[in-house]
């Protein structure tokens, strides 16, 4: 089975590139199963997807309560009888040295980024294990390959997902478990809006985004082509920037 008839549960599809994946996916003919705090984003994004002739479902997710994992990955095989993909997009970031020493930025960050991936593991793991197969994909980031100042611990956090996914793969080697990092670079999405408090730095960031950022259809698309591989194919890192980027 390619894209066609998976059944694919995505975090952080509230906006941005989980969204814009929502929406591709759904096009592709996967039953998509929504996962974010907005849910009344969600509620809209479901209707549009079956007014288009899609299937969807929309879960109130907050990545950092294991329990709401687990009712994402229990949504997605009560209602459609299994899970064949779980997409760990939702993420946070702040704009702040460590120096500043921003610890509430800092535990948000490992909450959502990296504790939220390891709660979709608790809860999808077993699923795709009594299955016999599952792919995992994680948002992560080029902020992890090249590390900048003022991104110190996002970057941090993003390259703890992609060393985990990395342990898990080799963990994984009987062909049931596929894992895909995926890293993008600058996307236009509302990610940066919530980046800092300071609104002279924030729209300093949201400037440099608006003019550089690329759209997030573009990592839909990367995370698009990982799905549609066949079974015995992994794609294991995929790297989405502007052409422009630094
Ligand atoms: P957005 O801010 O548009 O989307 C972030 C999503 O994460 C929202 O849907 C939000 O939903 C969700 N989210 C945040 N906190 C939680 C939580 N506690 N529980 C559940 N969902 C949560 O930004 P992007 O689309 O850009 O971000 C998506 C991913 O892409 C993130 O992991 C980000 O780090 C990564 N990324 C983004 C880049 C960029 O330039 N934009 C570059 C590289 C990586 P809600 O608030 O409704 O819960």
């Amino acid at each position: 089975m390619t894209i066609h008839g998976k059944v694919v549960a995505i975090t952080g599809a509230s906006s941005g590139i989980g969204e814009a994946t929502a929406r591709h996916l759904a096009s592709l003919g996967a039953v998509v199963v929504l996962g974010a705090r907005r849910t009344d984003r969600l509620d809209r994004l479901v209707a549009e997807v079956e007014a288009d002739g899609g299937r969807a479902v929309a879960v109130r997710v907050d990545v950092t309560d294991p329990g709401d994992l687990r009712t994402l990955v229990t949504t997605a095989v009560e209602r459609f009888g299994r899970l064949d993909v779980l997409v760990g997009n939702a993420g946070v970031t702040r704009i702040s040295t460590v120096a500043d020493l921003d610890v509430e930025g800092w535990s948000a960050m490992v909450d959502v980024n990296v504790k939220g991936i390891l709660h979709g593991i608790a809860a999808a793991l077993p699923v795709f294990r009594r299955q016999g197969s599952g792919h995992l994909v994680t948002v992560v980031s080029t902020s992890g390959l090249k590390i900048v100042p003022t991104q110190a611990v996002y970057a941090g956090t993003k390259n703890a997902v992609r060393t985990l996914l990395e342990g898990l793969r080799q963990e994984s080697t009987d062909g049931v478990l596929r894992t895909t990092s995926i890293s993008p670079g600058y996307v236009r999405t509302e990610l940066i809006d919530h980046a800092v408090d300071d609104p002279a730095v924030r729209e300093q960031a949201q400037r440099s985004m608006a003019k550089l950022g690329i759209e997030p259809e573009a990592v839909a698309r990367a995370i698009a082509f990982a799905v549609d591989q066949p079974e015995d194919v992994e794609i294991g890192d995929l790297t989405i920037r502007p052409t422009r980027q630094g």
